[in-house]
């Protein structure tokens, strides 16, 4: 195998294990060549060869392995507590590599009745023609949907966009039993505020371009693991399909990951006072957001995340058309789909980001908002939501 695919070192000798020392730093020695702090783009298709089958630095071609993105492999496994990390062109590629990669034509997989509509989407309309069957089931109950043919159980916590918490230690007891395999998307919560791989879970997706990114300006995906049979199985297939990102994307996505920490604090403090805000405020119905003592899933998340995330829904009292003029209203936070970048975001998923499960299980309500909160001044972010609310 060549050195692009996977990592088995990861913390390649980095002196201390905290989260941050480890996103500072590993996979991200010093160039042996240069001294250079930060590892070089890679911007090369091929490699010299020194006679036939003669490879200098393991590497052949950029799709089977780049130095840059064997950087950003082994920082993201390191982050996760893995021991392999892969990484994708998108959240999806990574997706579409852990099902069509690891499952077989007739295979059943469980997924959460409130998954992201695009992971949804990859199943319903494309996965589910290639012969995978699916049921979607309320992600508190997993469990009561499997199956003797059942595969896998795909979980998202906290969910996209209503901020439900599945117990991951729990879902990855019962499905072992069967010797059903645990995914877990990592996307809303990242490494820094919960690691699956610890809680029992078998694989971890993750789309970068969230918070793992956390600038809003490069899209990618990574699945990270811990055991040597399924690395080959998911680098095999990251190769053979060959949605990998760029050396660019890589060197952007390092540089995000090592901030990791200090943003996510600060995504938390300020979404914990945005979530206390809206909560106090009369023209709102409802609010999801895993910090407040009201959500369904307070205890769980606690006992699961280092703090509860970025992420605030809520529903609007007076219906759709107010939910809509609200996104329409802001000023700091930007109307726009995606999430987990420093600025903040506000979206109506019903008619954007989730707009593809309309009509199915996973439809989301008409009169909820979407906000990433970012780490902007909170007190900005406050009177901005004061003023659209009216
Ligand atoms: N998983 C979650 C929870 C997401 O929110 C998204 C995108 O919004 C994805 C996966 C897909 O990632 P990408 O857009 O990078 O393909």
């Amino acid at each position: 195998m060549h050195e692009g695919t996977g990592s088995t070192s990861v913390t390649g000798g980095v002196r201390g294990h905290g989260f941050s020392t480890l996103a500072i730093h590993a996979g991200q020695e010093p160039d042996p060549l240069t001294g250079a702090v930060v590892p070089p783009i890679y911007a090369t298709s091929t490699y010299k060869q020194d006679g036939v089958g003669g490879l200098r630095g393991g590497y052949e071609y950029s799709r089977s392995g780049n130095p840059t993105r064997t950087a950003l492999e082994a920082s993201l496994a390191a982050i996760e507590g893995g021991s392999h990390g892969f990484a994708f062109a998108s959240g999806l590629a990574a997706e579409d590599a852990i099902l069509r990669g690891l499952l077989a034509p007739g295979d059943h997989v469980v997924i959460p009745d409130d998954a992201y509509g695009g992971t949804f989407r990859l199943f319903d309309k494309v996965a589910a023609k290639w012969g995978l069957r699916y049921t979607a089931a309320p992600l508190t109950d997993l469990a009561s949907a499997m199956n003797a043919d059942t595969k896998m159980v795909w979980v998202e916590t906290p969910t996209n966009p209503l901020l439900n918490i599945a117990d991951i230690e729990q879902i990855a007891d019962l499905a072992h039993r069967s010797g059903v395999t645990v995914v877990v998307d990592n996307t809303f919560a990242s490494p820094y505020l919960q690691q699956p791989l610890a809680l029992g879970a078998d694989i971890v997706v993750h789309s970068t371009t969230k918070y793992v990114g956390g600038h809003s300006d490069v899209v990618g995906g990574a699945v990270i693991v811990n055991d040597d049979e399924l690395a080959e199985k998911i680098g095999f297939h990251q190769n053979a399909m060959g949605a990998v990102g760029g050396p660019f994307d890589a060197f952007l996505t390092l540089r995000g990951i090592k901030t990791l920490g200090v943003r996510m604090d600060r995504h938390c403090d300020n979404a914990e006072r945005v979530a206390e805000y809206l909560a106090g405020h009369p023209k709102i119905a409802e609010v999801r957001y895993p910090g407040l003592a009201t959500h369904p899933g307070h205890d769980l998340a606690g006992k699961q995340m280092k703090r509860y995330g970025g992420m605030v829904s809520f529903r609007h009292k007076d219906g759709e058309q107010a939910a809509l003029d609200v996104c329409g209203r802001t000023e700091v936070f930007i109307l726009g789909e995606s999430l987990g970048g420093v600025e903040s975001l506000i979206e109506h998923p019903g008619r954007m980001t989730h707009a593809s499960v309309v009509g199915s299980a996973l439809e989301v309500p008409a009169d909820l908002v979407r906000l990433s909160v970012g780490i902007e001044d909170a007190d900005d972010l406050l009177a901005d939501l004061r003023q659209a609310l009216g």
